[in-house]
């Protein structure tokens, strides 16, 4: 039996789906995980589907979740997806149910869960959830509520078909996603829209950003920064992509103070290998974009930092378009 058939056995055999992704969501994590709910809740309407974790308010357009209480979890299935390792997964209540699945398309650090599939080889998860729509022989059956969040979640992770985890498979499947009627030209406007506030921090951005002698670029967003232009940590994702439009820069990162003083990093790459560094700062995430944490950033810690991110964008060759 493929690891398909077997998620879908369980997803026929339980009342009771509880979906979870990870903190920080990005449109791929709802997407994904709203799709997924979408889709078992379009096909098997008596069963009772909740996709938990903190609403992200930028993420509304999306979908949003269902605040539920401890006592669900009793003889629940509980699905995780998007979610490379244990401790990112929003709502820690995700070992609480009868059985355990893990999605996800990142590379398969933590291997966790009663059945595990992961393709590395897929754009986003939501392609996966396609896939596994298309693996199902009908048992599974999409609409167009469910497209339209699958679309998202994929537009968000290859941003918007412009980054090398596009395949001809991801466009197939966008195509089969078009086929329910999607508005696709609304929903890569909302991807693209900006607030005031980013608008402000990208121009400091781009004034304040260092680049290193083989240019790898960096900043660092004090926490004090980033409320004065009205924005949480977690609002700062668009800025992410800011660093990376310089033609010169190679690879970037972007460190963002939290309230409490420690350090989301977020990794870029327009081709050296960065996950491998962010592995080092106890982090991980794809060859070209990944994410770490760190709990103090001293000058000392910073120079170290940026001299290894050097080295890598050293290693670039240049651009291919062959
Ligand atoms: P981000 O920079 O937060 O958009 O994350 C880029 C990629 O790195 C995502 O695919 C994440 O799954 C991964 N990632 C981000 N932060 C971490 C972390 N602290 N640990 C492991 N992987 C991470």
């Amino acid at each position: 039996m493929s690891i398909q058939t077997e998620i879908i056995e369980q997803i026929k055999k339980y009342d009771k789906i509880i979906i979870h992704r990870h903190e920080n969501p990005d449109p791929d994590a709802v997407g994904s995980q709203g799709g997924l709910a979408e889709i078992i809740r379009n096909t098997f309407p008596t069963k009772q589907v909740y996709q938990v974790g903190e609403t992200n308010a930028s993420l509304e357009w999306i979908t949003t979740e269902d605040q539920i209480a401890d006592d669900v979890y009793q003889d629940a299935l509980v699905i995780v997806i998007d979610t490379a390792n244990t401790p990112r997964i929003d709502d820690q209540r995700y070992d609480q149910g009868a059985a355990l699945i893990k999605i996800d398309h990142h590379p398969n650090d933590d291997q966790y869960g009663n059945l595990c599939w992961v393709n590395t080889a897929a754009s986003s998860s939501s392609e996966m959830v396609v896939d596994l729509v298309n693996a199902s022989n009908g048992e599974l059956t999409l609409n167009k509520k469910a497209a339209a969040m699958l679309y998202a979640g994929i537009i968000g992770d290859t941003g918007r078909f412009m980054f090398n985890n596009t395949s001809a498979h991801t466009l197939r499947i966008t195509a089969q996603l078009f086929e329910y009627g999607i508005d696709a030209p609304w929903m890569n406007r909302k991807l693209d829209e900006i607030t005031p506030g980013i608008a402000k921090l990208s121009a400091y951005v781009w004034e304040n950003m260092k680049i290193t002698p083989h240019n790898a670029a960096y900043i660092v967003l004090k926490h004090d920064l980033i409320k004065k232009f009205d924005l949480g940590a977690a609002g700062t994702a668009p800025i992410v992509s800011v660093l990376g439009k310089i033609d010169s820069v190679v690879c970037w990162t972007l460190f963002v103070e939290e309230e409490d003083g420690t350090y989301r990093l977020n990794l870029r790459s327009k081709g050296p290998v960065i996950n491998g560094l962010a592995k080092e700062y106890g982090g991980g995430g794809h060859p070209l974009a990944s994410g770490a944490k760190m709990d103090t950033l001293t000058d000392e810690q910073l120079k170290e930092y940026v001299a290894k991110l050097d080295q890598i964008a050293a290693t670039y060759t240049g651009e291919e378009n062959d």
